[in-house]
């Protein structure tokens, strides 16, 4: 049974009653079917004693501290990801951000991939750099170049399991080798895989984070984001979270472990369409150029294989090259009737974005060049629609091309 505070018998006056009424529910509330969403700041604490306990117990006493929903999303992160404990943040962003702050100092150097979701980069570029932390970009596909770039003072290195835009699969397990015997800490952002797909802790990364807001929630209505490792970098990514305040809120959290009760089902929907409809565009000769590593021709295709078992559990993001005409796509964009455009991915209808209106648009043109974002290059979140259905909507837009 639920405890109530300041039971009284006393009749206050209306002003009073109208604070205290229906303020507590007096029956038995335990054990509803589906986790109740706890939209309060605070729970009531009955003495000081009760709140040592609730320190000592990690208990509920202010929400940026601790909320019931954003324990179940932890507890559920936690598990997905194999970590011991998680932290989850007000978005993805916020997950990486509290995570990299946590684990670095002045003078500390940064190894990280050149191509990246283009606001991680910015972390590095705009933020870090500010602070003395200096960050190396280097292509995480190329061994060597990682291992040349490795100073004294190199404290982290940072990657995506599959990486935005360009879909380039790094070798999880040689980096985290790397990155150990040079004393780094080893971060990977799984937002594009998801742990239906892979699990970096697995494969030696010490710490993964996720932007929720996509594959894992998969609704397109929250934003939200975890960073997941051993329960000793948790605390520490802990205290920094309760200081700067980037904590996820409680309908964000009960939201998107909402989302995830299906996520295996749809991630695993994704992932076979994506392959499916990469290996139609390959075939089309208005197509360029088809980023997935399920095709043969993708550089790491074996690298993929052997990291994700199948061309079908790879992930569910494909990126094209179409010619650089703007006006061109377009008219492509318009003749689409499933895919649309929208600035986000992972929901569980498709969607496209151009990364160089949007992820990179800050990014300085030589950069992105350097990356291969063109002006041609289009991504596709892939949905759970039928999957042929979805290949001849793509096939009849492609026309525009002719
Ligand atoms: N990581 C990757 C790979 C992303 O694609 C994104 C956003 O698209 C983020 C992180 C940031 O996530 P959020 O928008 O939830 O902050």
């Amino acid at each position: 049974m639920q405890k109530t505070f300041k039971q009284t018998d006393k009749n206050y006056s209306y002003e009073t009653e109208l604070l205290r009424k229906g303020a507590y529910v007096n029956a038995n509330v335990d054990n509803p079917e589906a986790l109740p969403i706890y939209l309060t700041t605070a729970f009531n604490v009955e003495d000081l004693d009760d709140l040592m306990n609730r320190y000592a117990e990690k208990a509920f006493c202010y929400n940026r501290n601790r909320n019931p929903n954003r324990n179940a999303l932890i507890e559920l992160m936690s598990y997905m990801e194999h970590g011991e404990d998680s932290i989850c943040c007000s978005s993805g962003m916020a997950a990486i951000s509290t995570a990299i702050i946590s684990n670095l100092k002045a003078g500390d150097h940064v190894l990280s991939d050149r191509t990246l979701y283009g606001e991680t980069i910015e972390i590095f570029t705009d933020i870090l750099s500010e602070y003395g932390v200096e960050t190396t970009f280097v292509d995480f596909t190329d061994l060597d170049q990682i291992r040349a770039a490795i100073r004294p003072e190199t404290r982290m290195f940072y990657t995506e399991t599959v990486s935005n835009p360009m879909i380039t699969v790094p070798d999880i397990e040689a980096i985290a080798d790397i990155a150990h015997k040079s004393g780094a800490i080893f971060i990977v952002d799984n937002t594009f895989v998801t742990s239906v797909g892979f699990r970096p802790l697995d494969h030696g990364a010490d710490i993964v984070v996720n932007s929720l807001t996509k594959f894992a929630n998969g609704h397109s209505d929250a934003v939200c984001g975890a960073a997941t490792g051993s329960a000793e970098l948790i605390k520490k990514m802990y205290h920094t979270q309760l200081l700067l305040g980037s904590q996820s809120d409680p309908f964000s959290s009960w939201l998107v472990q909402r989302g995830m009760r299906t996520m295996q089902l749809r991630v695993e929907k994704q992932m076979y369409n994506a392959a499916h409809l990469a290996a139609a565009l390959d075939k089309s000769p208005f197509v360029k150029h088809v980023n997935h590593p399920s095709l043969s021709t993708h550089p790491q295709h074996d690298i993929a294989m052997r990291e994700f078992g199948s061309g079908e559990r790879i992930c569910g993001m494909i990126s094209i090259v179409l010619d650089d005409d703007l006006g061109k796509m377009n008219e492509f964009m318009h003749r689409l009737n499933l895919a649309h455009y929208a600035m986000t991915l992972g929901g569980y209808r498709t969607t496209l974005s151009h990364p160089v209106s949007s992820s990179h648009y800050d990014t300085p043109e030589e950069e992105r060049l350097k990356m291969g974002i063109t002006d041609g290059l289009l991504r596709i979140s892939v949905g759970i629609e039928n999957t042929q259905e979805l290949i001849d909507d793509f096939m009849q837009a492609l026309e525009v091309y002719r």
